[in-house]
């Protein structure tokens, strides 16, 4: 038997159903996969409240871990039986069984667990394509990344750190601060008890950082501008707190010929071979032990509106888990 979640509406976290079903077979390209850890991301959210639209009825949730069931036509690269990972697809990931294309799999190593990898797989190929792709960070610059205790957060604390990389990490609450040092991070700003664009010209004696990782969107985006310093790269991936507004392109010019980029992941891994570089990124950190997964929380599929409220209120640090 098959356990989904399933919204026929968009909304709060009451619209998602538990439904139980029969597994299906896969269609050509694709795969039934029996997953034993799902992950939990801030862009499940932006899919429930309708911010990111889809057809409806539909499933959530774009990352999990688990074992190939059975392949449909077409399918060379995987076989009943192997241990794979994925981030992205279609949404659906809530499940126990799901059908997915074979496209956005990888083949997971034997030292990597189930759980590693749903906590891994999403945020970690976010920061692989942030540090690596969307600006090459190199050792001994000064950077800003916001919500440094979340999931992608405190892989980029811990990322940061193995490239000797000093990472200016803001955080909701002193403990969120402590956490996000823990993990590697130079400088942790609490940015509801601190102005945190006048503590980074502070601490970079004024000059702003060459880059700025910003997912909370709406609340931090002009601050961040702040923070830069001239020709530097503004890079807007998220809206935790809501969409940014339309700003003027002056403000760029006046604030010293800024360049600014509005990323996402899937089209960072939109060839075979750009996901196989950067799960290759990710992977060797994890088995050079540069990257510790940080689970802070598991939940069953039927806690799942727990799961969110917890997720929406700023409840969680690290990555939290979805074990079906
Ligand atoms: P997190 O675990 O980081 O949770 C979001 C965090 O954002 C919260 O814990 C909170 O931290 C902070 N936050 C600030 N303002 C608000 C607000 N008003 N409401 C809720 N949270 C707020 O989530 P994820 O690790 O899953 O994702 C982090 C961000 O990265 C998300 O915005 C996500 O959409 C984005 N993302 C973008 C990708 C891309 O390719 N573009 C890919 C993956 C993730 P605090 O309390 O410390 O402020």
């Amino acid at each position: 038997m098959n356990q989904r979640v399933r919204i026929n509406t968009t909304g709060g976290p009451e619209v998602m159903q538990l439904i139980q079903d029969e597994p299906q077979r896969p269609g050509p390209d694709q795969v039934l996969l029996r997953q034993y850890a799902v992950g939990l991301n801030y862009i499940d959210v932006y899919f429930r409240t309708g911010l990111y639209p889809q057809a409806l009825p539909g499933g959530l949730g774009l990352e999990g871990a688990g074992i190939v069931e059975a392949v449909g036509d077409n399918v060379r690269e995987f076989q009943a039986g192997d241990r794979v990972a994925y981030a992205g697809g279609p949404t659906g990931a809530y499940a126990t069984y799901r059908l997915i294309p074979a496209s956005v799999l990888v083949r997971l190593p034997d030292a990597i667990d189930f759980e590693t990898a749903a906590a891994v797989m999403l945020k970690g190929l976010t920061v692989a394509y942030l540090f690596h792709r969307t600006y090459a960070l190199k050792p001994g610059q000064t950077m800003v990344f916001h919500a440094a205790a979340g999931g992608v957060g405190l892989i980029a604390c811990q990322w940061a750190r193995a490239l000797g990389v000093k990472m200016i990490g803001t955080a909701g609450s002193e403990k969120k601060v402590a956490m996000a040092r823990e993990h590697g991070c130079w400088e942790v700003i609490n940015y509801n008890a601190q102005n945190f664009v006048s503590r980074v010209r502070e601490l970079t004696d004024g000059q702003g950082v060459p880059v700025v990782y910003d997912s909370v969107g709406k609340a931090t985006f002009t601050g961040s501008l702040d923070c830069l310093a001239p020709l530097g790269l503004m890079v807007s991936f998220g809206n935790a707190s809501g969409a940014v507004e339309d700003f003027s392109l002056l403000d760029l010019s006046k604030r010293g010929s800024l360049f600014v980029t509005r990323p996402r992941l899937f089209d960072y891994v939109a060839s075979r071979e750009a996901l196989n570089a950067l799960s290759g990124l990710l992977f060797e950190q994890l088995l050079s032990g540069g990257l510790e997964a940080q689970v802070g929380r598991r939940y069953a599929l039927s806690d799942i509106q727990q799961a969110h409220r917890d997720l929406e209120g700023r409840e969680l640090t690290g990555s939290a888990i979805l074990l079906p």
